[in-house]
């Protein structure tokens, strides 16, 4: 009987991988393309983490430079790994609802049928306006049903743009996603934002000749939000006034032309600027979209709405629904402690804890030269966590 890995990111990918070379027959579904969460950053992004800690299934990735890998040598690495492991993705499937089949404990072989829809024409996730609802919604109904004896919910965690909440963020040149950098040329853009993703945004807009302004609530940047090599070359961007910067601000109001700032702890005409601005980029974090959790009823009161799972198997307190890679971090604020780096170990769990035992396949030497290689990893990671 199948079992149905939810999530063509890497950490789906990696866990069918596992899956089946345990003999499980595991299948992928994906509301977008394959690795969709990386297929909307924008064009020439690079990832944060160094390539050895983002590699998935043992394949190792090579860039041509040694440079962190970009956008496009990612997805390109990530076709090539599931070409190569000939692993049955289905893209552009949406899960909508998840519910169990008849008596579980007397079918232990199809447990749960999943109802998809067909998503191809829909908004993609960076296309759709952030209207802070679940994607779900109004898509409940079903197209088609696949039992499963097994679901990996390998969701990811950044389906929604964090909102604002002022007037005017509804408007068309207000975005919570940065776009490429060509389209800002000449152009006045605000960033709301002040860490990696805000900053990065701004130097390669800056770089790329648009007229950049910072907004930041706080008086100055974060301390530990900043990756070290972005630090001196916004701080000297800022400094030279290459990069007109907004401490201590928030934004009040947007309209089509302008951006009215006001103190972040104080709300009077006197503390109010307003500028001029032909985009509003606002790069604030994301959101997860916790409806397939809250159907189940897995979801923690924690802040993060993160799920409840076992953390030795990754089974969730409903009998065959796993949860892996970035998914279990819920919503992650701007302290992000969930990456793709330290979840390497999800897909050897769920698969030891779904084919019942440590010592199936793969052999004991290739596991221990698997195991090695994840400890050598958690190493790296613990004496360099920036890499
Ligand atoms: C600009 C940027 C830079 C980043 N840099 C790094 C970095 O350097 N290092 C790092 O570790 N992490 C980084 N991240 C976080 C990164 O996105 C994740 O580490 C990585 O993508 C997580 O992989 P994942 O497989 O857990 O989730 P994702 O890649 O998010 O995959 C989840 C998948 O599930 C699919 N999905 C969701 N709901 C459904 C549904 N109902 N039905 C079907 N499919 C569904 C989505 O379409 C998506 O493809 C970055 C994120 C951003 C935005």
């Amino acid at each position: 009987m199948p079992t149905v890995v939810v999530g063509a990111g890497p950490s789906g990918i990696e866990t069918a991988i596992e899956l089946r070379r345990r003999g499980v027959d595991a299948h992928v579904f994906d509301a977008g393309p394959l690795g969709h969460t990386i297929s909307w950053w924008a064009p020439g992004t690079r990832w944060f983490s160094s390539n050895d800690r983002i590699a998935i299934a043992g394949v190792p990735l090579n860039t041509v430079d040694q440079a962190k890998a970009s956008r496009e040598e990612y997805l390109n690495y990530l076709r090539s790994v599931v070409d190569q492991f000939a692993v049955p993705v289905n893209t552009f499937h949406r899960l909508v609802s998840i519910s169990p089949i008849g008596d579980q404990a007397h079918d232990a072989d199809n447990r749960w049928r999943l109802g998809f829809r067909r998503t191809l024409g829909e908004a993609s996730a960076s296309d759709k306006r952030t209207t802070g609802q679940s994607t779900c919604e109004g898509l409940a109904e079903a197209e088609f049903f696949v039992d499963a004896h097994a679901v990996v919910l390998a969701v990811g965690g950044t389906d929604f743009p964090n909102r604002l909440g002022v007037p005017g963020e509804e408007l068309p040149h207000v975005d919570g996603y940065l776009r490429e950098i060509h389209r800002y040329h000449g152009r006045r853009v605000l960033i709301v934002g002040g860490r990696n993703s805000a900053v990065e945004a701004a130097i390669r807009l800056h770089r790329g000749g648009a007229n950049v302004s910072l907004c930041y609530h706080r008086e100055q940047l974060p301390s530990d939000g900043i990756k070290y090599w972005l630090r001196p070359e916004i701080e000297g961007l800022i400094r030279s006034g290459s990069i007109q910067s907004y401490f201590g601000a928030r934004v009040a109001e947007i309209t089509p032309s302008t951006v009215t700032l006001r103190a972040e702890d104080l709300d009077d005409a006197q503390s109010r600027t307003t500028i001029d601005s032909d985009d509003v980029l606002t790069l604030i974090g994301y959101r997860q979209d916790q409806s397939l959790f809250e159907q189940l009823g897995i979801v923690s009161d924690s802040s993060s709405g993160s799920p409840l799972f076992d953390a030795e198997t990754m089974e969730t307190e409903r009998e065959g629904i796993y949860v892996a890679g970035t998914a279990v971090g819920g919503t992650q604020s701007s302290h992000y402690q969930v990456f793709l780096e330290n979840c390497h170990d999800h897909p050897r769990k769920i698969a030891d804890h779904l084919c019942g035992t440590r010592a199936t396949l793969p052999e004991v030497s290739e596991r221990e030269t698997l195991e090695a290689r994840d400890a050598g990893l958690r190493r790296r990671i613990a004496w360099q966590p920036e890499s």
